[in-house]
């Protein structure tokens, strides 16, 4: 009887430490998954904010909003710097356009 109580507690304890295991794998996994994002947003950030400050420098600015919106960015006021999920905008192609005229004369 009591041999039997100390397997029973035994063999839930080396249940209990599998799935403790278990778990310990997938939070590692997610770490790595949340600084591999991490890393990619801080290369984003970095590359938006060479882009931006190129462009605050004033000379060629309609050249860099084209490179940015052709890098997958918008450039259209409503979503400014946000990613464009690979489709053309409307707004930033109005947007670029006036921007080519007022460039161009
Ligand atoms: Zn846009």
């Amino acid at each position: 009887m009591s041999s039997n109580f100390v397997d029973s507690q035994g063999s839930t304890l080396v249940v209990a430490l599998a799935e403790l295991e278990g778990h310990l794998s997938e939070v590692l996994k997610e770490v790595r998954r949340l600084r591999a994002l991490a890393r990619a947003l801080e290369e984003e950030n970095q590359r938006l904010r060479t882009i931006m400050f190129a462009a605050q420098a004033g000379e060629g600015g309609y050249q860099q909003l084209l490179r940015f919106y052709e890098e997958g960015f918008h450039v259209c006021p409503p979503h400014f710097a946000r990613v464009r999920d690979g489709d053309g905008c409307l707004f930033c192609q109005s947007f670029l356009e006036k921007k080519g005229l007022q460039s161009h004369g």
